[in-house]
């Protein structure tokens, strides 16, 4: 089994989710008493918001390569940045090790892809930061595989950021937040979306498949599944 390198703590509360969704995985796969092996590194987010708020990704850049190489003289096979707006550095992580990334939005744009083919979904909605939702660096890579991505209007998306920084990231779980998602949801569905992508690797403990209309694809869960997958594969 390979072991797993983990640049975490964006936010700590959805490194809590790979950690339980990765080591579910290998037990499901290996049963008995295995789990993963992996090494986490866990920033400080503090850090990390100022300087996306401050527009200084090189800086952020600069904190999570030293943490690709920390994790990479630990023993780490792979790396998995567990966040999906700070895979807007994704290169400059790339450049400064020798072992590779699982980039999350590849792992989705999989995901979608073969859904896509088994149920005819050509275009998604996308959730996340409002550097994820507004920048680039993330939908091309799903447009790359001609998949079409709308994103919620400008007021809808300030609701989705402001929740991810000011509540899922310090663990809070609110009902009438988890109303004003669904709702976006049902908008973007209405404009076409035949699913919708939970850009966020928070998002998924606000809302689940069971509350929409549409199918969700939790970016925190796919990529979780990709990294069990390669963590196992000979
Ligand atoms: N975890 C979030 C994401 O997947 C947001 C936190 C961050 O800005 O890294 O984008």
């Amino acid at each position: 089994m390979k072991t797993i390198g983990i640049i975490g703590g964006m936010s700590w509360e959805s490194s809590v989710s790979y950690y339980q969704q990765i080591n579910r995985g290998v037990a499901a796969a290996l049963g008995g008493l295995h789990s993963a092996k992996l090494v986490l590194y866990s920033v400080d987010f503090a850090e990390i918001e100022a300087l996306q708020t401050r527009g200084d990704w090189q800086r952020s850049g600069e904190l999570l390569a030293q943490a690709a190489v920390a994790l990479e003289s630990a023993g780490a096979d792979f790396l998995v940045i567990a966040t999906n707006t700070m895979h807007k550095v994704a290169e400059q992580v790339v450049q400064a090790v020798e072992i590779p990334l699982l980039h999350i939005a590849d792992a989705t744009a999989d995901a979608t892809a073969d859904a896509l083919l088994s149920s005819g979904i050509s275009c998604v909605g996308l959730l996340g930061t409002r550097f994820t939702m507004e920048q680039a660096f993330y939908r091309e890579r799903l447009e790359a595989r001609g998949i079409q991505v709308l994103v919620p209007d400008g007021a809808g998306r300030a609701m989705v950021d402001r929740v991810i920084y000011q509540e899922l990231c310090l663990g809070q779980v609110k009902p009438l937040s988890r109303r004003d998602y669904l709702e976006v949801i049902e908008k973007l569905a209405s404009e076409g979306a035949q699913g919708v992508v939970l850009g966020c690797t928070e998002i998924g403990l606000l809302v689940g498949d069971s509350d929409t209309v549409v199918p969700l694809f939790d970016t925190t869960e796919i990529h979780a599944k990709a990294a069990v997958a390669k963590a196992l594969e000979s």
